[in-house]
């Protein structure tokens, strides 16, 4: 019988100084794991430093190791969308680089994937190394998150898990620009196993994360996941409708009474002010989801690829062992 494969997917973006270490973990981890072929699938998303170079190094003395070296820095999201259209494994792990994901947690991930979960997902129990503020962030997002979707969402996870073939399949069926993977993890559905870990901190380098990226991500994974803030948008309108109208009925029924009444400039400012930051804000709302539409609709191609070496059929032009780079379109 065909030994099945695991596959290990590493997104890294200047990330030269964790990788000896990850390297290690990882031969370690695949040395307790008999029954799989391995294949670590690097993909370089435009790092700046020897990233590349030290995996094309590791490639040459190890053949588990493969890479894909996109055209330029497309971010952690796209860079994982190409690493599911090349990779081969039947099961697939997805890792960081900085090893804040424990490696040896595959293991675990794996024993479920045996018996028969699709997703089998790590929950973070704690987050050592980050900062109070990004705690506080993240649980503020994920509160947010879930009200306005109706798919639970997975709390306090990230994109530490291991996937099914099928799961990689659906996953590549969603042809957005714009990707929010923790979504499209929750959206696939399949059967999905949580198993809980410590995030352990960065072992070198540093996060390439900064609060602008992560309002960005807050704001992209709302937007591409629900249309709820639209509705909300309406729901305010209305009320604020609701509320003019019986102002106004009040203001016709005092005239009545008590006859023309010329100061009003307070009141007349207080409602001006407030109704027309109610109308930008939902202009806002409108307006992302337009920019959403016409990224879309413009349909340009999610990533480019410099160079490939693997075992993927995709680029069957490229000899699996030669390093030749071959620039292939997706
Ligand atoms: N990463 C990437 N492209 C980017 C930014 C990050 O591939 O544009 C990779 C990075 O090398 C790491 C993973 O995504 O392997 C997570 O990044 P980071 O550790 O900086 O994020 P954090 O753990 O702080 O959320
Ligand atoms: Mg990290």
């Amino acid at each position: 019988m065909r030994k099945k494969t695991l596959s290990i997917i590493i997104p890294m973006y200047n990330e030269e100084e964790s990788l000896p270490f990850l390297y290690n973990r990882l031969t370690g981890l695949a040395d307790n794991i008999k029954d799989y072929d391995i294949e670590f699938l690097f993909v370089n998303d435009g790092s700046k430093d020897n990233s590349l170079e030290i995996v094309k190094q590791l490639h040459k003395v190890d053949k588990r190791v493969c890479y894909l070296n996109l055209s330029r820095n497309f971010g952690k999201e796209v860079a994982m969308g190409a690493a599911f259209d090349y990779v081969t494994g039947d099961a697939v792990a997805i890792i960081d680089a900085d090893l804040q994901d424990p490696p040896e947690l595959i293991i675990e991930m794996l024993k479920y994937y045996e018996e028969g979960y699709d997703d089998v997902y790590a929950k973070r129990r704690s987050r050592d190394g980050e900062s109070w503020l990004k705690k506080f962030t993240s649980k503020a997002f994920y509160k947010v998150l879930q009200a306005v979707s109706r798919v639970p969402i997975q709390k306090d996870t990230g994109d530490f898990r291991l996937l099914s073939r099928r799961a990689i399949e659906a996953l590549k069926a969603f042809p957005e620009k714009q990707r929010y993977t923790k979504g499209m993890f929750s959206l696939i559905g399949f059967k999905k196993k949580e198993i809980l870990f410590d995030r352990d901190p960065r072992v070198a380098g540093t996060t390439k994360w900064n609060y602008f990226k992560l309002i960005d991500l807050a704001i992209d994974g709302i937007v591409s996941f629900t249309i709820a803030p639209l509705r909300i948008a309406t729901f305010l309108g209305l009320f604020t409708g609701i509320g003019a109208f019986a102002y106004m009925i009040f203001i016709f029924v005092r005239t009545l009474i008590q006859g023309v009444d010329v100061p009003g400039y307070a009141s007349t400012i207080c409602i001006l002010l407030f109704v027309s930051c109610v109308q930008l804000i939902s202009l806002g709302i409108i307006g992302e989801y337009l920019g959403r539409i016409f990224i879309e609709v413009k349909g340009r191609p999610l990533y480019f690829v410099e160079e490939y070496c693997g075992k993927s059929a995709i680029d069957s032009s490229v000899d699996s062992d030669s390093d030749i780079a071959i620039s292939t379109a997706k």
